[in-house]
């Protein structure tokens, strides 16, 4: 059946344009297909590109990623798309705006802390003056504002604000807290209400709740820099006392000195470093690393000093030891030279078969005592004594009757002379004997008594007793004598006496 027919009578020609505008509209939907796809595959290739660069925009590029896998129909990514438009409008704004949009915020808050209006126009002239160094500084000064007249601002809720001026003021609190500088435990407080802050549109608790989070952000960084002075100070104690134990280590010698001048160096390098860490660190933990690690290091440093210094107080002391030990060998040795000596010259000046002073102690005390009788013009007197045919005795007795008359005689003579007096064995059998401060004619007297002494004495020779005598010549000191002179005279008084009969006393 016919219900149509062509111009030209045929009833074919509609449906062949029909079928025809068919594969048309297949075409085009066959490139629309292919360029939503395309579209899709860009938008995604573009979300993950752009992916990290900024973090406001990364939720919605996210978001806009899974929604375009149910196609660009999706209300909800027409939604998003919205969104992530008026997102990028925002970041735009608070990127190049800058002062304009702070007017916005004075405004609001001029309503909202009317009392305030001239402190905030003073803020506001300097921020539009540009006075500000930084963003932070202005925000820091007018947060100080809210803090210092009213710690627990709260927002007007009847406080008539068009949607327009609202996201300008959000947008202002969003770049107030990217720019504070946020520790990590409010980081995430932070990140909330910055989500809020890009939804909401209207002002109401969110500026309480940012304004409340900044305070207690400044609130936790003054009282990390209060407790990071009370650190420097207590670590300035814990460093003036390790100074102070390490000057206090050692005694100065030279060496100890010259060391000590190196560790000190070693010490202040240390604590320069510190000091300028320290005032670079910002956060209070990663200092307390830097000055722990100092501290360790410095410790180290003085302990190894004193290790050192201890090593050679025990070497030290060490040869102290040894010197001293030496010291008293030495003293030792010299003392028993000096006994040999001693016990020498003992032996040098004594005669050993009576104990008198030798020939050698008396030519010596002569001279003195001459000496001295020139000085102070006093008199001396020596006399020479012989043993009276002694030689008889010794052929009689025995040699050794002999010694022992002689050890007899010399104790008669010792014995009953004066203490100043002065006696010798001047060999064999003769005996001298010196009177200081004697003339001759007083020498003769103590002479004769002591010659009467030996004559009367006797000793004991092979159980008889014998008696010897004695002859003396005696002769004064007289001026420009020598040792000989006055020898010789005596010695001449004694030839005398023997020449006389022996047993007698001659003065020459
Ligand atoms: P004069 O009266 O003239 O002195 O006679 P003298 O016999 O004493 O004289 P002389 O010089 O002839 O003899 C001295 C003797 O003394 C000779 C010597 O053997 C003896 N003599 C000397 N020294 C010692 C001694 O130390 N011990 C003993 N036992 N005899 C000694
Ligand atoms: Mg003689
Ligand atoms: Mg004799």
């Amino acid at each position: 059946m016919v219900f149509f027919k062509n111009k030209d009578g045929s009833p074919d020609r509609w449906k062949e344009k029909y079928l025809r505008l068919l594969d048309d509209q297949e075409q085009i939907e066959k490139q629309y297909k292919a360029n939503e796809e395309l579209l899709c595959k860009t938008i995604v290739r573009f979300a993950l590109a752009v992916k990290g660069l900024n973090r406001q925009l990364d939720p919605h590029l996210n978001r806009i990623r899974n929604l375009l896998k149910s196609g660009l129909q999706s209300e909800l990514l027409q939604k998003e798309l919205t969104a992530f438009s008026n997102a990028l409008v925002m970041l735009e704004e608070s990127s190049t705006a800058g002062q304009l949009d702070a007017s916005m915020l004075f405004e609001f808050l001029g309503k909202q802390y009317p009392q305030w209006q001239d402190q905030l126009d003073e803020i506001q002239a300097k921020y539009e003056h540009r006075q500000f160094t930084t963003n932070q500084a202005f925000y820091l000064a007018l947060l100080e504002l809210i803090e210092d007249n009213n710690p627990t601002a709260s927002i007007d809720l009847a406080l008539e604000l068009t949607g327009t001026d609202a996201k300008a003021i959000n947008i202002q609190l969003i770049r107030l807290l990217d720019n504070a500088e946020i520790p990590l435990i409010f980081v995430e407080d932070a990140e909330k209400i910055k989500s809020r802050l890009h939804a909401e549109q209207a002002l109401g608790p969110i500026f309480d709740d940012t304004v409340a989070l900044l305070l207690a952000v400044k609130k936790h960084l003054e009282s990390e820099q209060q407790e990071m002075a009370a650190f420097l100070s207590k670590l300035t104690d814990q460093l003036t006392e390790l100074g102070v134990k390490a000057t206090g280590v050692n005694a100065a010698n030279e060496i100890s000195v010259k060391k000590r001048n190196l560790l000190d160096q070693a010490v202040s390098e240390q604590i320069m470093e510190l000091r300028e860490k320290s005032e670079n660190a910002t956060q209070l933990e990663p200092l307390k690393q830097i000055v722990s690690t100092r501290l360790t290091t410095i410790t180290q440093q003085i302990q190894a000093h004193n290790l050192q210094e201890q090593q050679e107080r025990d070497k030290t002391q060490r040869e102290m030891r040894a010197l001293s030990e030496r010291l008293r060998e030495m003293e030792s040795e010299s003392s028993e030279l000096r006994l040999k000596l001693d016990l020498a010259q003992h032996r040098a000046t004594r005669d050993p078969l009576t104990n008198l002073p030798n020939r050698l102690a008396f030519e010596d005390r002569l001279a003195d005592e001459m000496a001295r009788c020139r000085r102070h013009k006093t008199p001396m007197s020596l006399m020479v004594w012989d043993v009276d045919l002694f030689k008889k005795i010794n052929d009689t007795y025995g040699h050794k009757s002999g010694d022992k008359a002689l050890i007899v005689i010399a104790e008669l003579l010792s014995k009953h002379c004066r203490e100043t007096d002065f006696v010798a064995r001047f060999g064999g059998e003769e005996f001298v004997m010196i009177l200081a401060g004697s003339d001759a004619k007083s020498a003769l007297l103590v002479a004769e008594k002591l010659r009467k002494t030996v004559e009367k004495s006797s000793f004991n020779a092979n159980g008889e007793k014998v008696f010897i005598t004695l002859s003396c010549g005696i002769s004064q000191f007289v001026d420009g004598d020598s040792n000989e002179s006055i020898f010789n005279r005596a010695d001449t008084g004694l030839y005398r006496a023997k020449q006389t009969g022996r047993n007698r006393c001659v003065v020459v």
